[in-house]
Formats: structure tokens, C-alpha cells, sequence
């Protein structure tokens, strides 16, 4: 989608710090990282957030955790746990209108809101 950063970013018009890639998900570092692990997992195609999935999306939901999981053992924080978080609208603290999971961890997080 036109005027989308992340559809940028999947597209390879701005750089990322890419750290996982498949045919449907990208997996990049976070710019202003708010732990040690603090990774945005995005759907390649343009959705944008939690309240316009529909039940056909549940395959990529899937695989969408299933690559958090992964990330989570190739960074070492699976066992000591972590966070994954979708921001949705305004209130919500969505900056970036195309469905994006934080996987965050590496310390102990605290409930903030
Ligand atoms: P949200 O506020 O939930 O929409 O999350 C958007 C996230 O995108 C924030 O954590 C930003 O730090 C991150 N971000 C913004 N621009 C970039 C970028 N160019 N590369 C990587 N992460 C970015």
C-alpha cells in the first residue's frame, strides 16, 4: 500500500534490520527497541490491524505466532518468557497502520498503560 512504512520496508524500499523472511511474514529489528529482544513480526500483505482481521486470516495468525516462537528460541528468551503485543488504533498506540506483533523480552517487563 501506497504511503505504508512497512509495506516499504517489505518491498525493500527502506532498509531493516531483517532477522527472519518467508513467503507470507518479515521479521525485522525494532528502531527504538524498549528491551534487549524488541522484534516486529509483520504480514507481508497490507492488513491494517487486529480489528480488520477476518477469519480467513487465521492461517497467517498462526504462522505469525509460530514465527514468534521461533524467534523466541533462536534469541534465548523462551524459557525465561516474553511479551507479544498488537497495538490497535489511536488509543491503543498504534504509530504504524499495518498489522504489526512486538515480540518483546530479555528482561523482567512490566505492565504499563
Ligand atoms: P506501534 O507504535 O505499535 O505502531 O509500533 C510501531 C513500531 O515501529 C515502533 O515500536 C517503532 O519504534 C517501530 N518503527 C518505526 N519505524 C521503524 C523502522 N524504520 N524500522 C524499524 N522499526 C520501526
Amino acid at each position: 500500500m501506497e504511503n505504508c512504512l512497512f509495506c516499504k520496508i517489505v518491498a525493500g524500499d527502506i532498509p531493516s534490520n531483517k532477522v527472519y523472511e518467508d513467503e507470507s511474514v518479515l521479521a525485522f529489528l525494532d528502531i527504538a527497541p524498549q528491551a534487549p529482544v524488541h522484534i516486529l513480526i509483520v504480514p507481508k500483505q497490507h492488513i491494517e490491524s487486529a480489528q480488520t482481521l477476518t477469519p480467513q486470516s487465521d492461517p497467517l495468525l498462526c504462522h505469525i505466532f509460530e514465527t514468534a516462537r521461533n524467534l523466541a528460541k533462536e534469541y534465548g528468551i523462551d524459557q525465561t518468557g516474553y511479551r507479544i503485543i498488537t497495538n490497535v488504533g489511536q488509543q491503543g498506540g498504534q504509530s504504524v497502520k499495518h498489522l504489526h506483533f512486538h515480540l518483546i523480552g530479555g528482561r523482567t517487563l512490566k505492565w504499563e498503560n
